[in-house]
């Protein structure tokens, strides 16, 4: 069996397997895809001590730093269930079953998408989902943000500051956000608030020009210029495939202590897919380190 073995190819995912080798134990990774939400990402201009860099480059050398290392890499492969005994057991959908004395759960998260012409074709293109990593590029912009709940609105509140203005659509009558938030919103000048419309497409020829949206109270059908768009409805943890196994929250994300750990010995989770507040490079590959160390005082302990 491994000592250690990581499941998730992403940055939480590769600085656990960094750190764990590093402590010469028998190191095993599952990474499906190498490099997770990297790899859809254009520009990177906060990982610190890196002024600019793309998410390509950034996950080839997330890749050669991991291969620097002892760590048995099983690539394109998905996990599908986990069993905890004395050992854990992790199965792969190709039917294989391996065998580790801890494991750290790294199999990140997805934004969920609108579904709507559009939004894929211009992904990176005046489409983004990440308020902190892409805000920046839409100084003195008009953007829009999708989704009225609390990311929503936290995203339109944090692009009100360097936008020119901001306008927030919400499918539903009202905004769902805290209170505390909605008052903080309607202080700005910048912003306005479309309630009760639904998106329709995302318009653009080689980057976003605009949306079409639907008034759910008139039935009217409506278009308006815009530099960008933020999606906000919602970032979905990869945790499906651990069923009641693990605690996790109302919304999936697995519940992880300071040390990483879950709630069944020698579990331990990190980055996007856990309860962490923010969800950003930095702070999964931190959590990834935190959850190595946190594996490896468990594993000398037992
Ligand atoms: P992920 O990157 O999601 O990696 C998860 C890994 O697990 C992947 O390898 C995946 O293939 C694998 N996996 C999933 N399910 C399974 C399974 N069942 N079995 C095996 N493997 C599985 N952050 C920043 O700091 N700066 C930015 O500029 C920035 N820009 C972004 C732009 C976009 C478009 C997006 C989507 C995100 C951006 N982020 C940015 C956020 C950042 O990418 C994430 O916070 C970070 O990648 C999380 O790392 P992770 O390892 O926890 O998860």
């Amino acid at each position: 069996p491994y000592d250690v073995l990581v499941v998730g190819g992403g940055p939480a995912g590769a600085s656990a397997a960094i750190y764990a080798a590093r402590k010469g134990i028998r190191t095993g990774m599952i990474a499906e895809r190498f490099g997770g939400q990297v790899l859809d990402t254009l520009g990177i201009e906060n990982f610190i001590s890196v002024k600019y860099t793309e998410g390509p480059t950034f996950a080839a050398r997330l890749e050669e730093h991991v291969r620097h290392y002892d760590v048995d890499i099983i690539p394109a492969q998905r996990a599908k269930q986990l069993r905890k005994g004395e050992l854990a057991e992790v199965e792969l959908e190709n039917g294989a079953v391996l065998r580790s004395k801890a494991v750290i759960i790294a199999t990140g998260a997805r934004w969920r998408t609108l579904g709507v012409p559009g939004e894929a074709e211009f992904k990176n293109k005046g489409v983004a989902y990440c308020p902190h990593c892409d805000g920046p590029l839409f100084q003195g912009k008009h953007v829009a943000v999708i989704g009225g709940g609390n990311s929503g609105i936290e995203a339109a509140i944090d692009l009100a500051g360097l936008a020119r203005h901001v306008t927030v659509l919400e499918f539903l009558p009202e905004l769902k956000a805290d209170d505390v938030l909605q008052k903080r919103l309607f202080s700005l000048a910048n912003v306005t608030v479309l309630t009760h419309v639904e998106t329709k497409e995302i318009t653009g020829t080689d980057k976003v020009d605009g949306i079409t949206y639907l008034d759910r109270s008139s039935g009217e059908t409506k278009h308006m210029d815009l530099d960008g768009v933020f999606v906000q409805i919602g970032l979905v943890p990869n945790t499906e495939w651990l069923g009641g196994v693990v605690e996790r929250t109302r919304i999936g994300e697995i519940v992880v202590d300071s040390r990483g750990a879950t709630n069944i010995p020698g579990v331990f989770a990190a980055g996007d897919c856990t309860n962490a507040p923010y969800k950003q490079i930095i702070i999964s590959m931190g959590s990834g380190a935190t959850a190595a160390l946190g594996a490896f005082d468990h594993l000398i302990r037992s």
